[in-house]
């Protein structure tokens, strides 16, 4: 059976300030480069959609370097249709600076006032559009009730699979070489993918939704 096409996103987003300071999160990208690899290993044609990260781009794969949310939601946007298979592992800024300053903000006052204002949620926009036969995939990183909140957010989102990732482990999850997750399924099963290498994990995971999704 053909593969689908494989629309993957990871790392962070920079959300500027002004021209020389951003908001931004913890996120290697490494989660999502290797998932980017497992898809490719098992034969689909990928696209990997990253925020800024330091790391050399998977060998065979097309990737696009955006730097905010709505650069990341525009360049999703426009190749979601043709994807079989989209997992948003990347670590999308919740908020952006409501007014960036063109220019670089001064140290002038004792105290500075950021106002922020909600970037667009990807993902529940890709699960509102989400075509027949299309499998949807997303990260829940928690530090509490991170089943609750995966699964709430499983519904809300219109997803078909969410990796619920516990954050605050010594040496699993942001920035480490390692991870474990509990794959959270639409029909309410929840499989547990034991602590390991990020490039093992993704290669299991990549494999457990492939067959999942065939059976469905
Ligand atoms: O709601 P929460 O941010 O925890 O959801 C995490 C999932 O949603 C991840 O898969 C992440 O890539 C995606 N997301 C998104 N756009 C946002 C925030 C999160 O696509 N603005």
């Amino acid at each position: 059976m053909k593969r689908p096409d494989a629309l993957i996103t990871a790392g962070p987003t920079r959300e500027p300030l002004d021209p020389v300071r951003f908001l931004s999160n913890r996120s290697s990208g490494r989660m999502g480069f290797a998932l980017a690899g497992a898809a490719r290993d098992v034969g689909m044609r990928v696209t990997l959609v990253t925020g800024p990260v330091h790391l050399p781009p998977p060998r065979g794969v097309r990737v696009i370097a955006v730097e905010t949310a709505r650069e990341m939601e525009r360049a999703v946007i426009r190749r979601a249709r043709g994807a079989g298979l989209i997992i948003m592992a990347a670590a999308v800024a919740d908020y952006e600076p409501a007014a960036p300053s063109r220019q670089k903000i001064k140290k002038s006052a004792a105290t500075l006032t950021l106002r922020l204002r909600k970037t667009p949620d990807i993902l529940a926009g890709l699960g509102r559009r989400k075509k027949r036969g299309q499998i949807l995939v997303g990260f829940a990183a928690e530090t509490n009730d991170l089943i609750r909140n995966a699964r709430a957010k499983l519904r809300a989102k219109n997803l078909d699979f969410i990796a619920a990732n516990r954050v605050g482990i010594r040496g699993a999850g942001f920035e480490a070489e390692h991870n474990a997750v509990t794959l959270l399924a639409r029909d309410g099963t929840a499989t547990v993918f034991p602590r390991t290498t990020k490039a093992r994990l993704a290669a299991r995971l990549v494999r457990f939704i492939l067959k999942s999704a065939s059976r469905c």
